[in-house]
């Protein structure tokens, strides 16, 4: 054994996953030891400098509420901050930051640094050490063995990883590093199952060499917000982004390049993200337009790298630099490097019970892209989630799993393992049928009591949650008794277009309307505005969503109940599929395989339908 005693949870890997992964473990009480290839690495954005976005920023979201440290430091570290959606309903508003890429990965090595119980290891991990069935260490490539009770693998892109730019191809696991090899053979010969996906990058340009008067400006909110439900700091000033657009000349000098293609010619074989695909193949299979958005993000405060979000692309490094020469504010543009695109290998997430622990091997747990899922969020969450099972299974404690009604991080792992991937799996509001009690304003008090109870989230945390729900449940109670006078709001009504009243009415009836907001209440109510004055921004917002979405809460926490019974059915050892003529083929197969816990997991298997879930019903007796 060198240097160290044994480990309660080795972590291989300090991306995204890894880092949260050894911050929960360690926070829990864990002894943990971080393994990475390069410690000047540690929480690398690989790709885009931004958290959060579109169902993303709620996994953020409830990674703070249960004691993560991915919201904190995006907190500390970001440029601009955009509440998207808001326009639309509060289940769809979801917060996004442009993050200072250096920034964002020294914060989170400092804040790995001053977490006891944190030991570093800076080197590649070649195999994991299996004795009856258990991971019991690892393996560098210095030959040194560490021993650990439990092992979370998070390489990400990293796995015999193959860099793409036209017909230039060359090992990596991402620009300028190498990639990992041993880890997938290993776990090959023990019997899992591997696959190959594929995920593209922009070239990086500088900022000194583009005409923004070219281009439009697109600004922070004026009123910025933040992701953490703690005292974190929230902008004072903020980096604008810019938009342009790519143009038919721009076109064709990618087309120039199709035959160099690597995508094209089929070098790549592993599947990319459908939703986030590389500018080729935009003009490619959306033949008919001619243009499309590119978003121009400052890297940083400081540094004058920009990333060019929406050019993704794998041609040949001359084609990428002459069609962005192209663009509207880019005639001048200096490359500082490429784009590319990278194949790495991922393992079918069906081979992981719910706790993201392998079927196959005992403590040994996956989390991030390793699962084919991408982007920082998803690595995050899964890292999170390895962290707290992994400490749990060494401590003897029960397995910690979030339901589907309960957090995008439950329905991202149920997705997983039930479903598995074929392509990078990324989350969107529309694969979370209970979104609308899924959002980004109550994932505290979704999360934050499970979070401390399994000793993760602070006593402060618990503290202000309490806090949120008494204050919230004050102001409901004040706006369904605070009555209003016609005479006071008729002429304000009238002005907004609004019906006017005829009688005394409760205040709780005018926020029900869609277009009555608290603030213009309170406006033209100066004892409104009295009465509220005492409370808390966020009890105010919780209060006004709770009474003007009452109905359709009411409704989806009913909904959820009754999906609930079919989850409290626990079927894990109690069935034997081989003796159930009447299921298809393919859900007998698919139940032998991923041997699911209840009948709610069952009923989400992918090739299980209505009618073989009837048939387990009738073998349970129900
Ligand atoms: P990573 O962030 O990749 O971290 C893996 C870590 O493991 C690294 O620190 C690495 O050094 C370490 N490591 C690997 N193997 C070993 C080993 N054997 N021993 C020790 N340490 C090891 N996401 C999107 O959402 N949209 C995109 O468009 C997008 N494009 C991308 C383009 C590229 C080129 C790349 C590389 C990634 C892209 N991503 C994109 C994905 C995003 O970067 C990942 O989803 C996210 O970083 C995954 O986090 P992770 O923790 O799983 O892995």
């Amino acid at each position: 054994m060198f240097q160290q005693e044994e480990y309660d949870v080795i972590v291989v890997g300090a991306g995204h996953a890894g880092c949260e992964a050894a911050a929960a473990a360690a926070n829990m009480g864990s002894k943990v030891l971080l393994v990475t290839m390069n410690m000047n690495t540690i929480a690398q954005m690989s790709c885009n400098p931004a958290m959060g976005g579109v169902a993303k920023g709620q996994i953020v979201r409830e990674v703070d509420a249960l004691g993560g440290q991915s919201g904190i430091i995006t907190d500390k570290t970001m440029i601009q901050f955009r509440m998207l959606n808001r326009s639309k309903g509060p289940a769809m508003w979801s917060p996004r930051a442009q993050s200072d890429r250096m920034r964002f990965a020294e914060e989170w090595r400092m804040t790995l640094e001053q977490t006891l119980n944190v030991d570093f290891w800076q080197e590649a991990v070649t195999g994991i050490v299996v004795e009856n069935d258990t991971v019991v260490g690892v393996k560098t490539q210095l030959g040194i063995e560490f021993r650990g009770k439990s092992v979370v693998l998070t390489n990400g892109t990293f796995l015999n990883g193959l860099i793409h730019i036209g017909e230039k191809q060359f090992g990596g696991g991402r620009a300028a590093e190498s990639r990992s090899t041993g880890i997938t053979e290993q776990l090959k010969e023990l019997g899992f199952e591997a696959g190959r996906m594929k995920t593209g990058t922009p070239p990086r340009v500088d900022g000194r060499s583009l005409d923004y008067s070219k281009m439009e400006e697109q600004s922070g909110d004026a009123e910025p917000s933040k992701f953490s439900y703690l005292d974190t700091p929230t902008l004072t000033k903020q980096r604008p982004c810019y938009i342009t657009y790519t143009n038919p000349e721009v076109h064709e000098i990618l087309k120039e390049g199709f035959e160099k293609s690597p995508m094209f010619q089929g070098r790549i074989k592993g599947l990319g993200p459908r939703y986030c695909p590389s500018v080729e193949d935009k003009i490619n299979r959306f033949a008919d337009k001619d243009r499309h958005q590119i978003f121009v993000e400052p890297e940083g405060w400081s540094t004058v790298e920009v990333y060019v979000n929406g050019f993704s692309s794998s041609l040949p490094e001359d084609v990428q630099y002459r069609a962005l020469r192209k663009i509207a504010g880019f005639e001048n543009a200096k490359m500082f490097r490429p784009g590319y695109a990278i194949e790495y290998d991922f393992f079918p997430p069906t081979q992981l019970h719910l706790t993201l622990e392998t079927k196959r091997i005992q403590n040994l747990y996956f989390a991030g892209q390793i699962n084919g899922t991408t982007g920082y969020e998803e690595a995050a969450c899964q890292g999170l989630m390895a962290g707290i099972n992994a400490h749990n299974k060494v401590h003897g404690k029960e397995p910690f799993i979030l339901k589907r009604s309960e957090a995008y991080i439950g329905v991202l792992i149920d997705d997983l393992v039930n479903k598995g991937t074929d392509e990078p799996y990324r989350m969107f509001t529309s694969r979370a049928e209970h979104r609308i009690l899924l959002r980004q304003d109550n994932a505290d008090l979704r999360l934050t009591p499970l979070g401390h109870s399994l000793g993760l989230a602070s006593d402060e945390r618990m503290e202000r949650v309490r806090e949120k729900e008494k204050q919230t449940a004050e102001v409901v109670k004040l706006l369904k008794n605070f009555a209003i006078e016609p005479a006071e709001i008729n002429g304000w009504l009238e002005e907004m277009g609004s019906a006017t009243i005829h009688e005394r009415t409760r205040a709780v009836n005018l926020l029900r309307r869609p277009n009555v907001e608290l603030p213009d209440l309170a406006l033209v109510l100066p004892g409104l505005t009295l009465a509220l004055g005492q409370y808390r921004p966020d009890a105010l917002e919780q209060a006004v969503i709770l009474v003007k979405y009452e109905a359709y809460l009411e409704k989806e926490h009913q909904q959820a109940a009754r999906v609930q019974e079919l989850e409290n059915f626990t079927i894990k050892g109690r069935l034997d599929y081989k003796a159930m003529p009447a299921l298809s083929h393919e859900a007998r197969e698919k139940l032998l395989k991923i041997q699911p816990e209840t009948l709610g997991q069952a009923s989400r298997i992918s090739g299980v339908s209505p009618a073989d879930v009837s048939v387990l019903m009738v073998y349970l007796g129900r």
